[in-house]
């Protein structure tokens, strides 16, 4: 899925071996090409892919079922260290930390995504931090989000969002794998939920501007990874003493389309909105 860039020019760099070693290691890591990485890493100190969200599929396509992978993981983190999505016949929910791509499975289990894994959604960012601040006492999912209404000072651009901290309380679910073509609120409707209390961990997530409902989920969208890697899925409540809260702005969205047979003869005519929030939401 990426592309190499339109005219390209040789650039002969001479790298020590700290650099050099470090070059493999990443390289043998992700399956990524030493070019990409090179070219990535330029493009980030340049800043050239600052404030871009890389988006695969949209969300009225899941919302009409379309859930067979179009992108795989190791293509979703040449564009992103930081995100969310879901998987190849929506297995489970998806989260991208520091680089690292997490698996949250029906069962309960977490494991870390192989880069060969199919993706059908992924919404991925390279996040730096314009705004940080500490928010106390924060008592549920409605007390959160509407404080971070009130730090927004657009309603027209999307926000990725990372709270960090201890969770005294926090519900999420995860979604079971469904077969293709089934709705995204029949599919939805046998998750599994899970009530932790005092799990340490960051929240991921993004909001996403009303706007842009048939991109992408209208509102908040926040997916949780514990620090032991054991629990993960998308947030549904939350309590909390004090969460430290990272903002980053972003004002390009790069979106890439599926060109699946699925996806290809769905209709996304409709507004997904009211599905959407049948299917993501409930907070209550
Ligand atoms: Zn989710």
């Amino acid at each position: 899925m990426a592309c190499p860039p339109e005219s390209s020019h040789d650039v002969h760099v001479r790298l020590g071996d700290g650099l050099f070693t470090a070059l493999q290691q990443r390289c043998r890591r992700t399956g990524e090409s030493a070019s990409h990485v090179i070219r990535e890493a330029l493009a980030a100190a340049l800043d050239l892919e600052h404030h871009t969200i890389y988006q695969v599929s949209t969300s009225g396509a899941l919302v009409q079922g379309v859930y067979r992978g179009c992108v795989r993981v190791g293509d979703v983190l040449q564009h992103g260290d930081f995100g969310l999505g879901t998987f190849e016949g929506l297995d489970g929910e998806g989260i991208l930390l520091d680089g690292c791509c997490w698996q949250a499975c029906a069962d309960g289990t977490v494991r870390q995504a192989p880069a060969d894994a199919l993706a059908p959604f992924w919404v991925a960012t390279r996040f730096q931090a314009d705004h940080r601040e500490t928010l106390s006492a924060v008592s549920s999912w409605a007390d959160l989000t509407g404080r971070l209404d009130g730090l927004r000072d657009s309603a027209n651009l999307f926000v990725a969002i990372r709270l960090r901290g201890v969770f005294e309380r926090i519900r999420y679910r995860v979604v079971c794998k469904a077969e293709p073509g089934v709705d995204l609120v029949s599919a939805t409707n046998a998750q599994a939920m899970f009530d932790l209390e005092n799990v340490a961990g960051t929240i991921v997530g993004f909001w996403t501007p009303s706007y842009a409902r048939t991109i992408n989920v209208p509102g908040y969208h926040l997916h949780l990874l514990s620090d032991d890697h054991r629990h993960a899925g998308h947030v549904l409540e939350l309590q909390s003493r004090e969460l430290s809260l990272e903002l980053h702005r972003e004002s390009h969205l790069q979106l890439v389309l599926p060109e699946t047979p699925e996806f290809l003869k769905a209709d996304l005519s409709g507004d997904p909105a009211a599905a959407l929030a049948r299917a993501e939401g409930d907070h209550s």
